[in-house]
């Protein structure tokens, strides 16, 4: 009945070999099918035109009838431009190319009336229209206008080969004459009837040819949606399949180190949120299937208690636990504050970094094997092939943002090997993970981009902690804000002074830091300051001795580069001033902020910056004086730089979304969630014949993986 939406491009009227291979090319265009996923960015309406004089300097698309009097060619510093003059009875404006010139001026016609159609610019007093679309206005009257023109993704290569938009359309057309419109339904009766959704046939010919602007909306509405659901349905099955498959150690009790911790030596009492977490942690330790879990606190909500107490369980149970970090200092600084407790409990831990000496290595190697040691703390060092558990049962990674998947993974094989005497088991049975991260990602981008683990939340502070005050200043003020620090130093208190450090200028960055490191050891002289810098240059144990004479109050200022940014705890420290604060990215200020207010004084966060600022820079300053809230911020951070830029989206197919925006959709999101799951508890195989039609299309999905690039 239907035409093979397989088929090869082409092979459809209109493409041909050239432009077939351009749209492999430039839009990943394989199939028909690809093409009629190939959804608009946009629509315009080019039923109406504009008088020049009617413009306005808001950058949007218009279409305007008029002529073009006579070209000149500018010279610019790269190549020249070739600049039209157009006007119509109201008034002049300017057609500009920087590329094609010759082609352009051989083939429009002075003096003749034309419909331009594209983006204008205000600029020097005119409007200006960069490689505008031109249309004869005889050609032009020859066509239908749409109000709601599709306006598809292009690129520079196949403007410039002559695939317009209007040809895409035009081939479009092509591909719903030659398949009549008629495509395979692919969501269940239940959730079209329910939802009120539209047809899949009826919702691909209105999102390309719309009728009305209602049957566009639910057309997109229906493809996001379609689009959305079996994103989470593959995630929740997967997860659900892990849940039934991977076998972990079920730490089948609490024992004498948790429980002597909990009563003689914790320090505080838990708060609710740590209390939840726990709960969480433990039912899963406790069943047969391996952990996966994700725990998000703010900084400072008390992740490495919970650490800390989960590794008690795996202990308890004979079980041997390790912690990673992502920095030399964060390592040093959790085994120092465990340490103590460890020794307390009578519990053997150690450290292990890449500045570890030969002979500490293989005294820790030899005793992790033999069971010896119990508990693990270090970096990426943890990961070394010779690093070998004689029974690891639990793995915890902090700030695991900084990490990537690669990892995670190899600490699922650090687990026990299998014994010999069990010829089935092939595979190590895989340590329970936890993951833990102060940089919150929006709990929507959490389920898609985190959906096969589970994930806890630490949604409240300590109690007693005192907000951080947040002002931004500008350099000029820069005298008053040392006069701050010099108040502040007297009253007893540490400062950290920070600069930005950005790979691709690094030795710009470099040359910022020592700049300020100098001018502030000017204003803040000997004996009266001590002053410790640490930098990413410097050799681990350097920046680890600086950092000790910081965290004794031995110096009273650190100025550092973002190497502090994770973890640092030094609860004196109250004054946090980020210079060049218009450089940092929104998670990376509030990391920063995290380092101070962890005493019990009043803290500050001073954001420095000179005077021109980005829109996005305004922006970040104002949210990061108006909250602290970690989710707030990470939030706005997602709409400032989309998904991308956020860890793990790489890994999770969110990126490749073709109609839906996991940003601006997350309600639909939301409510694909909801319903996949519904649908996952009654029939977790797909087997029921109403869910036919969601296991036929889940299949295709998979096999042609267009929906997401990673299947494991
Ligand atoms: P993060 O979640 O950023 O890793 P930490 O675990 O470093 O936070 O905890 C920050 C500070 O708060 C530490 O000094 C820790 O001892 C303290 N802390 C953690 N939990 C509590 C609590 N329930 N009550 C009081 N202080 C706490
Ligand atoms: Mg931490």
């Amino acid at each position: 009945m239907n035409t093979n939406l397989q088929t090869p491009i082409d092979y459809l009227k209109g493409v041909g070999p050239n432009r077939a291979d351009l749209l492999r090319k430039e839009l990943g265009i394989h199939t028909y099918q690809d093409l009629i996923n190939l959804f608009p960015n946009r629509y315009i309406d080019r039923t109406q035109y504009y008088k020049i004089n009617q413009l306005q300097r808001n950058n949007a698309d218009v279409q305007v009838i008029g002529r073009v009097t006579s070209f000149k060619e500018i010279a610019q510093k790269r190549g020249k431009r070739l600049v039209a003059t157009f006007q119509d009875d109201t008034g002049v404006m300017e057609l500009v190319w920087f590329r094609g010139q010759k082609w352009i001026r051989d083939s429009i016609k002075p003096n003749t009336t034309y419909v331009i159609f594209g983006k204008t610019n205000w600029f020097n007093g005119t409007f200006s229209m960069p490689h505008p679309e031109m249309e004869l206005l005889e050609e032009h009257e020859k066509n239908l206008r749409s109000a709601m023109q599709p306006i598809y993704p292009s690129t520079e290569k196949l403007s410039n080969k002559g695939i317009t938009n209007r040809v895409i359309s035009k081939i479009m057309q092509n591909l719903f004459l030659e398949t009549k419109g008629r495509f395979l339904e692919t969501l269940s009766e239940n959730l079209l009837s329910e939802l009120k959704l539209l047809s899949k046939s009826e919702a691909l010919f209105n999102v390309h040819f719309p009728k009305n602007q209602e049957l566009l909306s639910r057309a997109q509405f229906r493809l996001k949606f379609e689009e959305l659901f079996y994103i989470q349905l593959q995630l929740i099955l997967k997860n659900l399949i892990h849940k039934s498959k991977i076998k972990g150690f079920p730490f089948e009790k609490v024992g004498d180190y948790f429980n002597t911790f909990f009563k003689e030596h914790l320090p505080f009492e838990l708060t609710n949120a740590q209390k939840r977490v726990l709960k969480e942690i433990r039912a899963d330790l406790g069943s047969n299937a391996q952990m996966n879990r994700l725990l998000q606190g703010d900084v400072g909500s008390g992740k490495t208690i919970v650490a800390l107490m989960s590794m008690l369980i795996a202990l308890d149970n004979g079980f041997q636990a390790c912690l990673m970090a992502p920095t030399e200092i964060l390592s040093v600084q959790h085994y120092n504050g465990l340490l103590e407790f460890c020794n307390k409990l009578n519990i053997s831990i150690k450290l292990l970094t890449g500045s570890s000496n030969t002979s500490e290595r293989k005294e820790i190697h030899e005793n992790l094997e033999n069971g010896n040691l119990q508990i693990l703390i270090g970096t990426h060092a943890l990961l070394e092939d010779k690093v070998k558990f004689k029974n690891l049962g639990l793995a915890i990674i902090d700030e695991q943002h900084r990490f990537g998947v690669e990892q995670r993974s190899k600490l699922w094989r650090k687990g026990p090997e299998a014994s010999s005497d069990n010829e089935r088991a092939t595979t190590p049975t895989p340590p329970h993970i936890l993951v833990m991260t102060a940089t919150p990602i929006p709990r929507t981008l959490a389920m898609s981009v985190y959906g096969d683990l589970d994930i806890s939340v630490i949604d409240e502070l300590p109690p007693g902690r005192q907000s951080i005050k947040t002002v931004h200043r500008y350099d000029k003020n820069r005298l008053r804000v040392f006069q701050f620090i010099r108040d502040e130093i007297k009253k007893g208190r540490q400062v950290y002074v920070v600069y930005p450090l950005i790979q691709e200028s690094e030795k710009m960055d470099y040359k910022d830091l020592m700049d300020g490191y100098e001018s502030i050891s000017r204003d803040f002289p000997m004996p009266e300051y001590q002053i410790s810098i640490v930098h990413g240059k410097m050799k681990p144990a350097d920046k680890d001795y600086e950092m000790q004479r910081f965290a004794k109050g031995e110096t009273q200022i650190m100025v550092a580069t973002t190497v502090i940014e994770v973890g640092v705890n030094v609860p004196n420290a109250s004054v946090m001033v980020i210079e060049s604060a218009e450089r940092f990215g929104l998670s990376q200020l509030h990391q920063l902020r995290g380092r101070v207010g962890r005493g019990a004084e009043q803290s500050y966060c001073i954001l420095m910056t000179s005077h021109k600022l980005s829109n996005d820079s305004k922006l970040r300053l104002e949210t990061m004086t108006r909250t602290s809230d970690g989710f707030e911020i990470a939030e706005v951070d997602l709409k400032l730089r989309g998904p991308g830029d956020i860890m793990g989206t790489q890994q999770s197919g969110v990126l490749n979304l073709k109609i839906a925006d996991i940003v601006k959709d997350k309600d639909i999101l939301q409510s694909t969630r909801f319903y996949a799951k519904r649908i996952l508890n009654s029939d977790p195989t797909l087997g029921l014949p109403e869910h036919k039609v969601l296991l036929h299309t889940y299949r295709q999905l998979s096999k042609y993986k267009n929906m997401w690039n990673y299947i494991s």
